[in-house]
């Protein structure tokens, strides 16, 4: 018979100390003598990846992305060492590799690659020989064999990606909560634990700031139906469930809330109104990688219009540069920024069949007082542009007025 294997992850806030990184190591060796085969991912202890990014913009606004990557993957490298070692002090075996030593093959868009393909083969022999294998999450490497790493979360791509190559039974993400609530615990403190979310609103949670997973891992996982399970690493509890939608989560219309503080605004003022305008704005963005998130372009009654578009505030001082270039060669007046805004959005998969939930939302916004900069839709979601210092106001709220407390 097929032995049994798992993927676990543990994110950032589970390893951030060495009390933590012991009490992971005894996890997984319980797993271990329950006749597992176990494969780990672990993020880089606590804040690191941010404190090696704040070194980085202490040097330069525009540091060379190889060398961000070459900096930031070494976080993961440290946990994983000193993880392997706490589970050698157990008198269990284990072995920790780094993304290029497992195979992980990307493409070459540092800072945000994308994986082309898992080797795995050390992975299976190290199993084969007894090992719990302990992956730096993260980080991978392009054909030319320079190191990426995977966008913010990362971590999350690598679990759903090792999990799928090997034919994992689960993939179980460990974090510092109990799993996936109706909003950030951290904001709303009635939030509810959803016992179980379909990959499509687990999706759109994750996209719109729901930084329990990264939503590229979530896509990936939802394209090959690998159930994830998002639970507390300080706890036995059972988390929250992620899979294909099942009826009984239609009649739910709203699942959550999220916030996103981390875009911001960008506007190209007096592009002239002629085709082809928007196609230049827009595909010199596309062009440098930068993922773009709302859209608005008033219609012109002078002859030219201004067009405004979210980005991650990370992708900003790159955004700019390239408006900067772009105004002048399609004669529009100039850009502004404006990073003091935050995204509100509620998601949930029953809005397709119940309707009124854009107007609802509206209304509680304008009972407050808080105005809306701008709107975007799909199927199951709406978002909100408002000031970011209304954000957090505006998710409890929400939260509110959808009963969202109240989900079972
Ligand atoms: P890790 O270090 O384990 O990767 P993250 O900090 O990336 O953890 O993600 C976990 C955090 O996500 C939680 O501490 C929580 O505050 C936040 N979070 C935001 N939205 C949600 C939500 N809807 N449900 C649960 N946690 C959320
Ligand atoms: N350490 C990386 C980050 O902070 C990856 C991860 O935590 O998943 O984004
Ligand atoms: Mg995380």
């Amino acid at each position: 018979m097929a032995r049994r294997l798992i993927v676990q992850k543990y994110g950032g806030s589970s390893v951030g100390n060495i009390d933590k990184i012991v009490n992971v190591a005894k996890r997984i060796a319980s797993y271990k003598k329950k006749g597992y085969d176990i494969v780990v991912v672990v993020s880089a202890l606590g804040d690191t990846t941010d404190e090696l990014l704040g070194l980085a913009s202490k040097i330069t606004k525009a540091p060379s992305e190889r060398e961000l990557d070459m900096l930031i993957s070494t976080g993961e490298q440290v946990s994983v060492a000193l993880l392997a070692m706490a589970v050698h002090r157990l008198g269990i075996e284990a072995i920790s590799l780094t993304g290029a030593q497992v195979g992980i093959v990307t493409d070459s868009s540092h800072t945000k690659a994308r994986i082309i393909g898992v080797k795995a083969r050390r992975i299976r022999e190290e199993l084969k020989s007894g090992k719990i294998v302990i992956v730096a999450g993260f980080q991978g490497m392009n054909v030319d064999q320079e190191i990426t790493t995977l966008g913010r979360g990362g971590s999350d791509m690598t679990a759903v990606a090792l999990a799928k190559v090997l034919n994992a039974e689960m993939c179980e993400i460990y974090t510092d909560v109990d799993g996936v609530y109706t909003a950030d615990p951290r904001i709303v403190r009635d939030a509810k634990k959803l016992d179980r979310l379909s990959y499509e609103e687990m999706l759109e949670l994750a996209s719109l700031g729901a930084q329990i997973l990264q939503a590229r891992s979530v896509e990936v996982a939802s394209k090959f139906n690998i159930p994830l399970h998002v639970r507390s690493s300080f706890s036995n509890r059972v988390g929250t469930l992620i899979t294909k939608e099942v009826k009984a989560m239609e009649e739910v219309f709203v699942s959550g809330v999220t916030l996103n503080k981390e875009e911001a605004k960008v506007t190209v003022c007096d592009v002239p109104d002629r085709p082809g305008a928007a196609a230049r704005i827009f595909g010199e963005i596309a062009k440098q990688n930068i993922n773009l998130d709302m859209i608005i372009q008033n219609i012109s009654r002078t002859g030219s219009t201004d067009v405004s578009f979210t980005v991650m505030t990370s992708d900003l001082g790159k955004t700019l540069r390239l408006m900067k270039k772009t105004v002048k060669t399609i004669g529009a007046e100039g850009v502004i920024f404006d990073k003091d805004i935050a995204k509100v959005s509620v998601v949930g998969i029953g809005m397709r069949s119940h309707s009124g939930v854009a107007a609802k939302m509206f209304k509680a916004l304008a009972k407050r007082k808080i105005n809306i900069e701008m709107i975007s839709t799909s199927e199951i979601k709406i978002s909100c542009v408002v000031r970011k210092r209304k954000g957090e106001e505006a998710v409890r709220i929400l939260h509110k007025v959808f009963e969202l407390s109240k989900r079972r």
